[in-house]
């Protein structure tokens, strides 16, 4: 049997399929619309693992999927593919509602025809896993708060109303038509992999570059950062024993707040990548006018998913963000090839300046 991936090699969805055949080696199909962020290099070490394979197409695409989870016996679907960049989603949230709202809605309802058509055994243990965000439930203002399954949906941007839209249709089609479905809410994460327009990979870009490194506002904005890894394997352990029909939020209580990403990221960088003359990147360090709608702070409560599946994150923010500004070190070739081939679409759409911070 075989796991469908969508999504799967945007950020995400290729450290999931890595980390999937260190550990199984069951088989994987990746499904790809290959968009802006979608880089099917990130999967080149699988060329040639007979248990991988490789399909790029749309999940909007009914007659594909089908045909896929039918030759490949698909035993469980994890959805990642999706806009998921919430600067773009402010002059292209058409493309949002398109991808996250209507497209999800068009993978379930193909899922489902699958699915009613599978015998008792595969039909009782097929699972389809919906990778959602914690930006859902909007922004926290006490310092002592912290998102729980619990929480009311807030969204403030585009990206996450289209985000909780896509949730709603999950809930509706478990409640309606009985489909297993698991739904996650992660907090921002970091590590290899991530295109270079959100906060993380962008400031290691600029640096590097002896571009400004621009914050946001003040820079006092406050995110839960998730080392990618520790999100894979809690997606593995919600797959395997996830409660039908239940969400869990997936978070390392890492809360920084932007500048502190931003500064921590110099000083390393300072160390592993001296700058010539000697100076510090935090030189290079540049506030610039706050973004609409900007959610002041997200912090997630993972108890659920600790005590009832035993799951805890087991990477530091401080050795999580070194790892990652060594494999952006060491992978230059791959943020110079992903950026060029990408130019058009980091120049045209947003409105500013190339920022993001999740
Ligand atoms: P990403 O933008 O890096 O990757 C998205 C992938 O989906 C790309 O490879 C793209 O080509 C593909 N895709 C887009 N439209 C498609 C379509 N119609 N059919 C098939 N494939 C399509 O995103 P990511 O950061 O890897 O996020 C993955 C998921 O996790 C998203 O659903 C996102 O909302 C959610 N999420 C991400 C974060 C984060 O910090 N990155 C946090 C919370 C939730």
């Amino acid at each position: 049997m075989t796991i469908l991936v969508t999504g799967a090699v945007g950020f995400i969805g290729s450290n999931f399929v890595l980390d999937w055949f260190d550990q199984f080696d069951e088989d994987i199909v990746s499904l790809d619309l290959l968009t802006y962020a979608g880089n099917r290099d990130n999967l080149s070490p699988l060329d040639s693992n007979p248990h991988h394979h490789f399909i790029k197409g749309d999940i909007k695409d009914k007659g594909l999927i089908l045909e896929v989870l039918k030759k490949f016996q698909v035993r469980a679907v994890i959805h990642f593919a999706a806009e998921s960049h919430v600067d773009r989603s402010f002059c292209g949230s058409i493309d949002f509602i398109e991808t996250n709202i209507v497209g999800t809605y068009h993978l379930l309802e193909t899922v489902r025809e699958y699915w009613n058509n599978l015998s008792d055994i595969p039909k009782k243990s097929f699972r389809f896993l919906h990778v959602s965000t914690d930006e859902v439930y909007g922004s926290l203002e006490k310092i002592d708060q912290a998102f729980t399954e619990k929480s009311q949906y807030r969204p403030n941007n585009p990206y996450s109303a289209s985000k909780a839209a896509s949730d709603h249709l999950m809930r509706a089609w478990n409640q309606t038509y009985g489909l297993p479905i698991l739904t996650i809410h992660c907090s921002n994460n970091y590590g290899p992999y991530q295109f270079p327009e959100k906060l993380i990979p962008l400031s290691i870009m600029n640096a590097l570059q002896a571009k400004p490194i621009s914050i946001y506002g003040d820079g006092q904005h406050i995110r839960d950062w998730l080392y990618v890894k520790d999100h894979c394997r809690a997606i593995r352990v919600v797959l395997e024993n996830g409660q039908l029909g239940e969400t869990y939020n997936v978070g390392s209580r890492n809360e920084k707040t932007n500048l502190e990403v931003v500064e921590t990221i110099c000083h390393i960088l300072d160390e592993l990548k001296p700058k010539a003359d000697g100076s510090s990147y935090v030189n290079q360090i540049n506030y610039v006018k706050d973004r609409p709608g900007h959610d002041r702070r997200y912090a997630i409560d993972a108890t659920k998913l600790e005590r009832e599946l035993h799951w805890k994150s087991e990477e530091s923010f401080e050795r999580g963000i070194r790892k990652t500004i060594e494999w952006y070190l060491d992978n230059q070739a791959w943020v110079s090839n992903i950026v060029s081939n990408c130019s058009k679409n980091l120049t045209q759409k947003s409105t500013h300046e190339n920022l993001s911070h999740g």
